[in-house]
């Protein structure tokens, strides 16, 4: 799906939107870049060691993460080949809205590669890009939790951006 009109001739619902928001897929990429950057010094030491790893089953994975990532040149590979993700992806989502909690599988996700998520690293899903896990709650620093936090009421302005801007009117 192409957004690129979008920017160009927004509608009427949308203008008041893009006169305080410029390049707002942009701001999101930005934002979830530097994001990373802040929490790569904890993933680095902890995760690789973790006992309880966060990239389980069922993933928070949206429909909109699936087409920002593919409308963007992400290609998930050949074992994806031939399914509807978006869909797939919305069939998952609906089955939330019925729980209070969804308990975790178990099994890794099946986008984690053996170098870590195969999403685009700035255009990862945003639920696993804002989610602090209780081992960063327990042992990052103060400092560092407060910057982590910022960004992630950043991101979340982004986001929600973003979605309107990209649902029908
Ligand atoms: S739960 Fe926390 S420490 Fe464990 S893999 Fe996920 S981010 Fe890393
Ligand atoms: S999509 Fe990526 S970050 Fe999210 S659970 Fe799967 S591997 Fe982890």
């Amino acid at each position: 799906m192409d957004l690129s009109h979008r920017r160009r001739a927004p509608c009427a619902r949308h203008q008041e939107q893009y006169h305080t928001v410029t390049r707002p897929l942009h701001e999101y990429r930005r934002i979830q870049r530097e994001l990373r950057r802040q929490f790569e010094p904890f993933t680095k030491r902890y995760c690789p060691q973790c006992t309880t790893p966060c990239c389980r089953t069922p993933a928070r994975i949206t429909p909109a993460d699936i087409l920002l990532a593919t409308t963007h040149g992400w290609d998930p590979g050949p074992a994806f080949e031939g399914r509807d993700l978006v869909a797939e992806t919305a069939a998952t989502c609906a089955t939330w809205l019925e729980t209070d909690e969804i308990p975790p599988s178990g099994q890794p996700c099946e986008f984690l590669g053996p170098q870590g998520c195969t999403f685009p690293p700035d255009l990862r899903p945003f639920g696993c890009t804002v989610y602090i896990c209780p081992i960063m709650l327990r042992e990052m620093d103060r400092a560092s939790l407060a910057r982590i936090r910022r960004l992630v009421q950043e991101l979340t302005r982004a986001h929600s951006m973003l979605l309107k801007l990209i649902s029908p009117a």
